[in-house]
């Protein structure tokens, strides 16, 4: 005889085995849609469906016409997260959305990724001559001065907005739901943004990791109109053969390559610096 416990116990696994939830090697996942292969050549099961307008984000009609708004569910959580978090902290600005995934996944004639429900393009966040967030509905191209690249002869009106854009790539690799692998988007952009954030007086380590997470990508456009962002293999959908490429998550790479050791002699140089006769009160 089983107790009332182990009874309703069986019922969850009943329930799981009855909609689906087991998988190759009988490895029970949390429920949510699921990503399978790497981001070049997979599928997307049970995607969400990020809505077109969110509290702080929204899909531009090219992009919404293409139906390619699905993701596993912590991206589509991640997206909204960074919508909600940009618009928190200025009312002003909206993250335009564009491409994630066909509802399946697969093949699609924009891109050569976004088959798995991890990647998704943002539009860069822009701003007028005088500051002032615009709404962004396009991909602009951008001049490493972070004016946007127009006709000969032409002034630029629209400008990449280094404060905005940060603020994004901030929420992104701080989200509670998801780990972001890659940042892709051009090397000078890249830095427009650090910048900011070392003139604003955000900490080295946030910094840090923002730069190991930003890459201009070497084998494509070079992303000078918007950012493309992919998150890791949910840790649930690796059993479902969710399939990472590229780099370790950051700590991993860090501990692994010596990024460890290579910070430690950069404090050792910092240290050396400092007259420690100022502080040896302290130290006594
Ligand atoms: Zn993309």
């Amino acid at each position: 005889m089983g107790t009332v416990h182990q009874y309703v116990l069986l019922a969850f696994v009943a329930v799981g085995l009855g909609s689906g939830c087991i998988y190759d090697g009988l490895v029970v996942e949390d429920g949510s849609g699921f990503s399978r292969g790497p981001s070049r050549a997979g599928m997307l099961y049970e995607g969400a469906k990020l809505p077109t307008r969110g509290e702080g984000h929204w899909i531009p009609p090219t992009w919404a016409s293409r139906g390619l708004n699905y993701g596993v569910d912590e991206m589509v959580s991640t997206v909204v997260y960074a919508g909600r978090s940009l618009k928190l902290q200025d009312s002003r600005l909206e993250l335009g959305v564009g491409d994630i995934s066909r509802a399946h996944g697969g093949r699609s004639p924009w891109h050569r990724s976004h088959q798995t429900g991890r990647d998704v393009d943002f539009l860069f966040l822009v701003k007028d001559k005088a500051g002032n967030p615009l709404r962004n509905d396009q991909m602009r191209k951008h001049l490493a001065t972070g004016a946007e690249r127009v006709a000969e002869g032409k002034r630029a009106e629209v400008f990449f907005d280094a404060r905005a854009n940060w603020l994004l790539v901030e929420a992104l690799i701080t989200n509670p739901v998801a780990e972001v692998q890659y940042i892709f988007v051009q090397a000078d952009l890249r830095q427009l943004m650090l910048d900011y954030a070392k003139q604003s007086g955000v900490s080295w380590a946030m910094r840090e990791r923002a730069a190991q997470t930003m890459k201009q990508p070497s084998d494509s456009a070079p992303h000078d109109d918007h950012m493309h962002v992919r998150i890791y293999c949910p840790k649930d959908d690796v059993a479902a053969g969710c399939v990472d490429f590229g780099q370790m998550r950051w700590h991993k790479k860090d501990l692994k390559y010596g990024g460890r050791v290579e910070r430690l002699q950069r404090y050792d140089d910092v240290l050396k610096d400092i007259d420690v006769g100022t502080f040896a009160w302290l130290i006594r």
